[in-house]
């Protein structure tokens, strides 16, 4: 339930109803817009306390939202939602950000090589692998710990944020640790307790869509991190599994529209994953920007054919370079910014 105080409704007011809340056993959730503050009041029959607010002298009125996603809906925050990752770098307001970086930290001399090219083609945040969720347990794992610590050393000497995957609730205290933004992977995506743990903590949340979710389990999956307290979750379309098998995922554009209808969180869009083949990702990235995503996560590595993981994938930094300038324009004409 939504409850939507009057224009100007004072801390005070605002208070009354908050304890009022947490004293019938819920947890508020407070969003405030230009305008208006608007409170979630959100758990199983929470309807039932409608009338005891109604009568509030600072409540303007009173709403339920239809959705089975409660906070990540539009009806909760009709504007759309801005990350603040640091200082000077936001996700999901004019400026598209492009993370970039290789699927796995290898070593130190060759992800500093990586974390060069991504900030020279124009990238803004510097992803990579520690803990990596492969297929097959024979394949290379991540370096663990030590993988964050390069991370973070380049992330410093490049003055890029980073991003990485925490697999487990374990991982999510180091990751939170070393990390600027903690990535939940496609595999992960239904692993409550661990959106759980990192809605827990402070740092924002990249949660990949499941290969196989609908956008609704996307949706909910977005709630579950949203209702432990931390809101700056941004979500991730990285190809479903379709009948075609060209491309090693079907890169569903259509979340984009779609996502942006039903909810304020920024959409980031991985071309990488999304196709599986190097020729392929940068037409779906301009597609994507085309579209309307906040951001791309794309994979490039120095030497793609020797990488440890998703080689085929990964561009050249030449290439990454180049995509970068053809982005700028599509991004100018669907009223963005990419490039500085
Ligand atoms: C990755 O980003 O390298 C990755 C494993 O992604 P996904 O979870 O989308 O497969
Ligand atoms: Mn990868």
């Amino acid at each position: 339930m939504i409850i939507t105080l009057k224009k100007g409704a004072s801390q005070k007011e605002l208070d009354l109803v908050l304890e009022k809340i947490q004293k019938l056993g819920y947890k508020p959730h407070v969003s405030r817009g230009k305008d208006v503050t608007i409170i979630g009041m959100i758990g199983e029959y929470a309807e039932k306390y409608k009338d005891i607010f109604d009568s509030m002298e600072a409540v303007e009125h009173i709403s339920e939202i239809q959705k089975p996603y409660k906070l990540a809906s539009r009806q909760f925050h009709t504007e759309n939602t801005i990350i603040k990752v640091s200082r000077s770098l936001e996700i999901g307001g004019k400026k598209i950000q492009v993370m970039a970086g290789p699927c796995a930290v290898e070593g130190k001399d060759i992800f500093f090589k990586t974390a060069k090219a991504a900030k020279e083609g124009g990238a803004s945040i510097l992803r990579g692998g520690a803990f990596k969720p492969r297929s097959s347990p024979y394949t290379f794992q991540g370096l663990g710990e030590k993988g964050l610590k390069i991370m973070k050393e380049a992330g410093k000497k490049y003055h890029m944020p980073i991003i990485s995957e925490a697999m487990t609730v374990e991982q999510t205290v180091l990751l939170s640790k070393y990390c600027d933004i903690i990535q939940i992977g496609a595999r992960n995506m239904q692993n409550y307790d661990l959106l759980k743990a990192v809605g827990k903590q402070s740092k924002p949340v990249l949660l990949k869509r499941g290969m196989s979710a609908t956008i609704k389990e996307f949706l909910l999956s977005a709630e579950y991190i949203l209702s432990q307290g931390n809101y700056n979750v941004m979500l991730c379309e990285r190809g479903i599994r379709t009948f075609e098998d060209s491309t090693r995922f079907t890169l569903d554009l259509n979340a984009v529209p779609v996502l942006k209808k039903l909810t304020h969180l920024p959409i980031i869009l991985d071309p990488s994953h999304g196709t599986g083949i190097r020729e392929y990702v940068s037409t779906m990235a301009k597609a994507s920007i085309a579209a309307g995503a906040d951001g791309l996560i794309i994979e490039i590595h120095p030497n793609p054919e020797e990488a440890f993981s998703d080689g085929p994938q990964s561009l050249f930094p030449e290439q990454f370079a180049i995509m970068m300038k053809e982005l700028n324009p599509i991004a100018q004409a669907v009223g963005r910014e990419l490039l500085d």
